[in-house]
């Protein structure tokens, strides 16, 4: 299976695999975009994966379902662009023959689900929307610091090698910020290295995985000592995991 993050807006990506012939796509925020790959590629498009309800993910759904009859899934608990089925947490399906499963990831929005597919012979890929980026994590509109942080927690459980397949490229943001958090983690600064390398040839940075995010993701990293101490620094009161985590994400917020 191809795996492609398809460029759209300014920072987005919507994310496609297909077999040469089959093809999904994950948050089509635009349509054109996706028509173009299709047609470049001769491919039909036969589902289409939302995470949440926000409009740079949901902009193109009415028009590729008009064009193509893909199937459209998205979240139980969220505003959608109608006709869908709608999923919870522990959800299957079956796109292109491939299993997905479906996990709740509350935080950015209230309803946001992230997709785990899983491709024979292949590591898995996580299609996670705006719950983590890399070396980051969603804005908190809808949610709570403890949801988001149940959220991340489920993500990092996954197996290292899972795909980490966001929809935005904001790594060098995120590692700005994580340079500031951790100064002397080595691993940040040599994912640093490596993603200007990638973005002054403009080629995305990821897809990334869930083992490289373990070692840099400050977001990912809250229980660790020295996560915890640089965020004390700032918030003194911050000692249980939740607050920790609240005044990490408040100081991105600031940063
Ligand atoms: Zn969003
Ligand atoms: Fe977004």
């Amino acid at each position: 299976m191809k795996l492609i993050p398809i460029p759209a807006f300014d920072d987005n990506y919507i994310w496609m695999l297909h077999d040469g012939r089959r093809a999904l796509v994950v948050d089509p925020g635009d349509a054109n975009p996706v028509l173009a790959a299709l047609q470049q590629g001769g491919l039909a498009l036969e589902a289409i994966l939302v995470t949440h309800h926000h409009g740079d993910h949901t902009g193109g759904v009415d028009t590729l379902r008009q064009n193509t009859g893909a199937l459209v899934y998205g979240p139980a608990g969220e505003r959608m662009p109608e006709p869908l089925q709608r999923l919870g947490d522990g959800d299957v399906i079956r796109p292109l023959g491939l299993r997905f499963e479906v996990l709740l990831v509350p935080g950015h929005t209230a309803g946001h689900i992230a997709y785990v597919g899983h491709i024979p012979d292949e590591d898995p890929v996580l299609f996670c929307g705006d719950t983590m980026f890399s070396a980051g994590c969603g804005r908190l509109f809808e949610g709570t610091p403890a949801q988001m942080l149940t959220s991340l927690t489920r993500l990092a459980a996954l197996p290292d090698a899972t795909r980490m397949c966001c929809a935005h490229e904001y790594t060098l943001d995120g590692l700005c910020f994580a340079r500031a958090v951790e100064p002397d983690n080595a691993a940040v600064q040599a994912y640093t290295d490596r993603a200007h390398a990638l973005r002054d040839q403009e080629l995305p940075t990821l897809p990334s995985s869930i083992g490289l995010e373990k070692t840099v993701n400050p977001f990912l990293r809250t229980h660790l000592p020295s996560v915890a101490h640089a965020v004390r620094q700032r918030s003194p009161n911050a000692h249980d995991p939740v607050s920790v985590f609240a005044a990490l994400r408040t100081w991105k917020d600031q940063f």
